[in-house]
């Protein structure tokens, strides 16, 4: 049986991560999820494993301590960690699964995990970015600002991506995904 592939989504905060993902998995059930430990807070409407598993930072460091993390990194000032147990079964099962991490966290998957497939989504523009930053509202000033210097880092890590995707269109930005994992998945099956 061929082991599942490791896929990593990265781009910068507020670029639609999670709404690509959301819409791409109310279509398509050929890759699972996985979900990350973070220190940071819940925000409204975020549900316990199945968003992150809102762990304290004292548990974050006993887990990794442990080896339990594939890779971790502070965010925006928290911490995020993808839990290693959940990505290696479902890899040795066959099953392909998607990591949605920062660019710091897909260099240390990149090191571990040279097989994995690298996708990168990016806003039309850092304008647009700013704008959808203000539109969701979860951040102040300060905060958002942190999140736009990020991105900015996080823009110029795009060469080490395999993919990218530009989101200005919601579905065109699923499909693209969509159409990415697949071809993997093919040509995986073909091997
Ligand atoms: P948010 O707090 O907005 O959900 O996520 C902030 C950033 O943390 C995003 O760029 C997201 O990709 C990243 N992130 C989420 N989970 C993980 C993780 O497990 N590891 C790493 N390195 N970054 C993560």
């Amino acid at each position: 049986m061929n082991k599942g592939i490791l896929f990593v989504l990265s781009g910068p905060s507020g670029v639609g991560k999670n709404t690509v993902l959301d819409e791409l998995f109310k279509e398509f059930d050929g890759v699972s999820y996985s979900v990350s430990a973070t220190t940071r807070e819940a925000r409204n409407g975020e549900i316990e494993g199945e968003d992150y598993f809102f762990i304290s930072e004292d548990k974050f460091k006993e887990i990794s301590a442990d080896n339990g993390f594939i890779e971790s990194a502070l965010v925006h000032g928290h911490y995020y960690g993808t839990p290693k147990k959940f990505v290696d079964k479902k890899l040795s099962e066959g099953e392909d699964i998607i990591l949605e991490i920062d660019t710091q966290g897909a260099k240390q998957v990149r090191e571990k995990y040279p097989d994995a497939v690298y996708i990168f989504l990016l806003p039309p523009s850092l304008e647009e970015l700013e704008h959808r930053l203000d539109k969701r509202g979860s951040e102040n000033n300060k905060a958002k600002n942190i999140r736009l210097e990020n991105a900015r880092k996080e823009l110029k890590e795009v060469h080490n991506y395999d993919y990218e995707v530009i989101n200005d269109s919601l579905s065109k930005a699923v499909s693209e995904i969509k159409k990415i994992i697949i071809a993997e998945q093919k040509r995986r099956d073909q091997d």
